[in-house]
């Protein structure tokens, strides 16, 4: 199918780390899309526990098994960086009420900016709804049990760190 035709869609985040609630969207959107772009935005503004490099690597090693998902990073707005894409939908996830009132208002621009690219919300499925990357990396900090809450690329990861 050619990226013309083929439904594509962005799912942006600072996945720091990516977290088992995001993997189950970022897999989800497969049985909508044709291809999900997990992208990493980059704010030169942000503090982050794990470096771009790291968080990509993260990413990458998550996803090696999907074929059709993709691992990209950007430093502009999310609509630009679609639309450089191809990609004419935005992919988020809502865990709570306040996920969507922080959502809404972006949507909202977003569509202003451009009409075109339609953002898609899935609920979060209930098992999940209760992980955040700000969470987990509490639990990292004070070196406690992130297993079940991350992907196994991150734990590698966070013990590799910690015999470095
Ligand atoms: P941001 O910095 O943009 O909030 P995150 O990396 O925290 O980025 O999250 C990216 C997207 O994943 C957001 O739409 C967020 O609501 C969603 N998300 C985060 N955690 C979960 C979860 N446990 N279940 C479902 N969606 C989630």
């Amino acid at each position: 199918m050619s990226e013309n035709t083929s439904k594509i869609a962005i799912f942006p985040g600072s996945f720091d780390p990516i977290t088992e609630g995001h993997v189950e969207i970022a897999v989800r959107g497969l049985s909508l899309f044709d291809k999900v772009i997990v992208a990493v935005g980059v704010n030169s503004q942000k503090k982050y526990l794990f470096s771009l490099e790291d968080r990509m690597k993260m990413l990458q090693e998550t996803f090696a098994t999907y074929p059709n998902i993709e691992i990209a990073q950007y430093q502009e707005l999310t609509v630009s960086f679609a639309q450089k894409k191809q990609a004419k939908f935005v992919l988020r996830g809502l865990r709570t009420p306040a996920d969507m009132e922080y959502e809404q208002p972006i949507a909202l621009l977003n569509q202003h900016l451009f009409p075109e690219i339609e953002t898609v919300c899935l609920f979060s499925k209930p098992q999940y709804a209760h992980i955040s990357s700000t969470i987990v990396r509490e639990i990292i900090k004070y070196g406690g049990n992130t297993q079940g809450l991350v992907p196994q690329a991150v734990i590698r990861h966070i013990e590799a760190a910690k015999n470095a």
